[in-house]
């Protein structure tokens, strides 16, 4: 049987999350995918380009532990966009993990309309699902190949 598109998402971005190079949080892989599920951008969790990477020099921890040196996955992707010149507007994300409370700041304000994640993680899962169904952003969870086609 043929693979779904969601599944082939799902495998790219865990093998992206491979790169993150920040041990401080865990590993994601965030894709950016247009309405005929073509991919826009990619991302994973790691340092500005040219800086030292985390896992070699250490994070820069701020008082509540989170790194403030690594650009989180799904920022990574929008930044993609913003350097090659493509609008993000009515783009969907699809993650190995909920987007963080300041990465879904980030995915309403550049016109995402719909998140797709793999793991919940984090504090702020239901504020996340909240915030979004509060904008019209749809968030479901993958739940393996049977479920989407
Ligand atoms: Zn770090
Ligand atoms: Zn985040």
């Amino acid at each position: 049987m043929r693979q779904s598109m969601y599944y082939t998402f799902s495998e790219i971005a865990e093998s992206l999350a491979k790169r993150s190079t920040c041990s401080a949080r865990a590993a994601v892989g965030a894709i950016l995918f247009d309405d005929d599920n073509r991919i826009i951008a990619t991302g994973y969790n790691g340092s500005p380009r040219g800086f030292p990477h985390c896992d070699d020099e250490g994070c820069k921890l701020d008082a509540d532990n989170h790194c403030i040196n690594s650009i989180h996955a799904e920022e990574n992707a929008l930044l993609q966009c913003a350097y090659i010149g493509r609008s993000t507007k009515g783009l969907m994300l699809f993650s190995t993990h909920i987007p963080c409370w300041r990465c879904t700041l980030r995915l309403i304000q550049a016109g995402i309309k719909r998140i797709v994640y793999e793991k919940e993680y984090g504090s702020a899962v239901k504020d996340t699902i909240n915030v979004c169904n509060s904008f019209g952003i749809l968030v479901d969870k993958f739940h393996g190949r049977s479920v989407y086609k």
